[in-house]
């Protein structure tokens, strides 16, 4: 089977038209016919080669994706065909070491990225892992649900480790993932701060469910945030001062890392010393991702999207670098 998609032939290159074979399905695969596609900030790190190895072109970015199961392999469930899914930054894993028994497939030594290694989603379909292919609830409208599957799990699983419904959290970065931290947060019951790099977003950041916005590069601003949140979740791929942020925990806090910016992370450890604690998180397994979901429809939790057709990809790739997007691409068929 012949797939179109978008591909960069080399990193920074713009994207143009690829085509590759499929060799049909494997025992558990689904062959799914995409009609949604988020862009990621994390398409742009692999496809600039941010990241060294993960990148290996022709490289068909694209990892937030819906669409329908159009047919499955012997050994998956035959119902899931005419389905309509959704699938991640995750394709696969080994199903069977303790972090895949215990619902934490991202933790996986074997874990398979949907487009690390292979074709991802900016692309007519995808052969994949049909176990790794989450069923999408009824009430989630597909071209705001794409950025769930991998913006929305990514924040929703700090929030769901570390926080409660008495919980001060902060978003550093207004941008796909930190525009659902907010909804999420807000839902949850916490009480919200959005820390943004302009005073540009605070309106938006307000109607996404923040109490209380504060422009990051305003220092005076910071100093009277200083022992303000239980838990500050740092979205923003940018070198900050993070010493500013770990000033705004209060005691026993936690600093959560999802985002990733491109230099090492510095921290004084005697500012750490009110058992504060500064942790990664990464996406979450496939329970996670089913409460997440059914979260998300209950309590109206969906992405602000701008969609554009799939072969306008470059103009999304573009304006998402300059930080032009509110507040995230979704590429439709
Ligand atoms: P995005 O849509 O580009 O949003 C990032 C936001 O960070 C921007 O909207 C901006 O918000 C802020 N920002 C960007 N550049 C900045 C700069 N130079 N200085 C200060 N603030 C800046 O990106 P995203 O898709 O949300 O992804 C964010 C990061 O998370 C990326 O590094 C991505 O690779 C990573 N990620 C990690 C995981 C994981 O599993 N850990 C999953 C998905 C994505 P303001 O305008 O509010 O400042
Ligand atoms: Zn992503």
């Amino acid at each position: 089977m012949t797939i179109q998609g978008y591909a960069a032939l080399e990193a920074k290159a713009p994207l143009e038209a690829f085509a590759y074979e499929e060799n049909g399905l494997g025992a558990y695969d689904a062959d799914i016919e995409i009609s949604h596609c988020g862009v990621c900030h994390s398409d742009l790190h692999l496809l600039d080669g941010d990241w060294g190895r993960l990148s290996q072109y022709p490289l068909i970015a694209g990892h937030e994706i819906i669409g329908t199961i159009k047919a499955v392999g012997s050994a998956a469930d035959a119902n899931l065909v005419g389905k309509r899914v959704g699938v991640g930054w995750q394709r696969g894993s080994c199903l069977t070491c303790e972090w895949c028994l215990s619902g934490q497939e991202e933790l996986c030594s074997d874990h398979v990225g949907t487009c690390v290694g292979n074709y991802g989603g900016f692309a007519e379909r995808v052969i994949l892992d049909s176990r790794f292919a989450h069923v999408i609830p009824d009430g989630l409208a597909s071209d705001n649900a794409a950025p769930l599957l991998c913006a929305g799990i990514t924040v929703f699983s700090p929030l769901m480790r570390y926080a409660n419904s008495r919980s001060r959290v902060g978003v550093i970065g207004i941008g796909g993932l930190g525009h659902l931290a907010l909804q999420y947060a807000n839902k949850m019951g916490c009480h919200v701060t959005a820390f943004s790099s302009s005073d540009a977003k605070k309106d938006e950041a307000m109607a996404l469910g923040a109490h209380h916005y504060i422009n990051g590069s305003d220092a005076d601003a910071m100093k009277k945030a200083r022992r303000s949140c239980d838990l500050i979740i740092a979205t923003a791929p940018a070198n900050l001062d993070w010493g500013q942020y770990v000033r705004a925990l209060r005691p026993n806090g936690t600093l959560c890392f999802v985002g990733i910016p491109n230099k090492p992370i510095s921290v004084y450890a005697g500012q750490l010393q009110d058992n504060l604690q500064v942790v990664g998180s990464s996406i979450g397994g496939r329970y996670a991702m089913q409460q997440m979901l059914e979260f998300s429809a209950r309590h109206d939790i969906v992405a602000w999207t701008e969609q554009l057709p799939m072969d306008s990809v470059n103009t999304a790739l573009d304006r998402l670098r300059d930080n032009d997007v509110r507040y995230r691409f979704v590429l439709e068929k």
